[in-house]
């Protein structure tokens, strides 16, 4: 008898993920190897920056008390009693009508005040003279101005992209506290599948997941661990799983969850022991996605077709490993466009198409990415979106706004409202 699962909603399929996910721990790396890992704490300033009043410009530092008066018919001269480069310093304060040369990033003398700016100057002997007065810190780049000490600059839980390592090599963090990476497992099953590598054989495909799933975590900045193939046997599908579950944190799996003669992996749910929070989605493609879990670690069970198991991953193993990873935003980036094709057959299910999102400089427009049934292998390569058309009794025209969900961008806030 073939066993009847009921579906459950995309947002609780997510809400039943999220609420179990264990954050991973954090680890010290160093600042060259920062670049696209997650912030495991805040970034907080611990000095002032610039840390002292320098000169934006170069020109010559003065007292703006003693520029006042200054005018074309009054010129006032100042005397160049010092040379000041970028990383010098001065200790001795300027007596009245006293300035210093200096060069842009040079930090003032104690009581100096203004900059002329070299064009503002009028170079004589020893000296120069100007024909406006400076009023109090004109031309100074203030101690503080970008980022005051024991400001929370960036907060914990984002993506170290490269102004965050500047700002990290600021602040002299040689190492930055990152949450760890997971390892995931990959593991695709079927007994027709081939090695990418293996000529076509009658009745075989060629294994297009594993790689494809490899290369979206790897978006995620998340490494990877192949189980090869398993052909549709449950002893070898079960000792590799076992094995894929020591060796990993996380296991993905593809094919193998529906309920065909073939599709064995409810059964090594059922002999592991892991806890299935869903085996059943109301949405198209991917509604036989399952997800279990075991001694806290998650078993993502996707479908095998190509476009299902793209979807599947997107929309379930991506914020689930994100979330682990601390990362702030975990979900898809979402907006709005305008449908460009009809969708007039209504669907119990939400679809996510995949498709082309376009924004010409006036209007968002999606469209679909070409075949769009769930076994396609086209349509995921040529699109960069999802498209949303919620399930319910009435089909989609050209010209509706419809929810659209990016790929390929590193963090958004869809937050499954949708
Ligand atoms: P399954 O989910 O095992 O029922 O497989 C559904 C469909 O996806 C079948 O047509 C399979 O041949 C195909 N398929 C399964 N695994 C893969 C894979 N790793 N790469 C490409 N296609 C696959
Ligand atoms: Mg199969």
């Amino acid at each position: 008898m073939v066993e009847i699962r009921q579906p459950i909603s995309i947002k609780e399929a997510i809400s039943k993920i999220m609420t179990q996910i264990v954050a991973l721990d954090a680890e010290n790396v160093s600042l060259s190897d920062a670049y696209g890992r997650i912030l495991a704490e805040s970034i907080i300033a611990n000095h002032d920056v610039p840390p002292f009043h320098r000169a934006p410009y170069d020109g010559f530092a003065i007292r703006s008390e003693d520029s006042l008066g200054a005018s074309g018919n009054n010129r006032i001269a100042f005397r160049v009693v010092y040379s000041l480069g970028a990383g010098d310093w001065m200790s001795k304060e300027l007596s009245h009508g006293e300035a210093v040369r200096i060069m842009t990033g040079a930090p003032l003398p104690q009581n100096a005040d203004a900059v002329v700016m070299l064009e503002q100057a009028t170079e004589i002997d020893n000296g120069f003279t100007i024909r406006k007065p400076f009023a109090a810190l004109e031309n100074v780049s203030l101690r503080g101005e970008d980022a005051k000490e024991g400001e929370i600059l960036i907060p914990q839980g984002r993506v170290i992209l490269p102004g965050m390592i500047a700002l990290l090599a600021t602040f002299g963090y040689a190492n930055v506290h990152v949450v760890k990476k997971p390892v995931v497992g990959i593991l695709a099953t079927g007994s027709e599948l081939l090695e990418v590598e293996e000529p076509l054989h009658p009745g075989k495909i060629r294994n297009s997941n594993g790689p494809m799933i490899a290369a979206q975590l790897a978006r995620l900045g998340v490494s990877s661990r192949s189980y090869g193939i398993m052909a549709d046997d449950f002893e070898t599908c079960l000792v590799m799983m076992q094995r894929a579950i020591e060796e990993t944190d996380c296991v993905i799996t593809t094919g193998g969850v529906s309920v065909g003669d073939y599709d064995y992996l409810p059964a090594i749910y059922e002999r592991l022991g892991a806890q299935v929070l869903f085996n059943k989605v109301a949405m198209r493609p991917g509604s036989v996605t399952t997800v279990a879990v075991l001694n806290g670690k998650f078993l993502f069970g996707l479908s095998g077709n190509p476009s299902s198991c793209y979807t599947g991953f997107e929309l379930f193993a991506r914020p689930a490993l994100l979330q682990m990873m601390r990362c702030r935003k975990p979900y898809l980036p979402y907006t709005k466009a305008v449908l460009m094709e009809d969708f007039t057959k209504a669907n119990p299910f939400t679809r996510f198409v995949r498709a082309v999102y376009a924004f010409d400089g006036r209007e968002a427009t999606v469209t679909p990415a070409g075949f769009n049934k769930s076994n396609a292998v086209t349509s995921i390569a040529k699109g960069n979106a999802f498209m949303v058309l919620p399930g319910g009794t009435r089909g989609y025209q050209t010209g509706d706004k419809v929810d659209v969900l990016l790929l390929g961008v590193e963090d958004g806030d869809a937050e499954w409202q949708i």
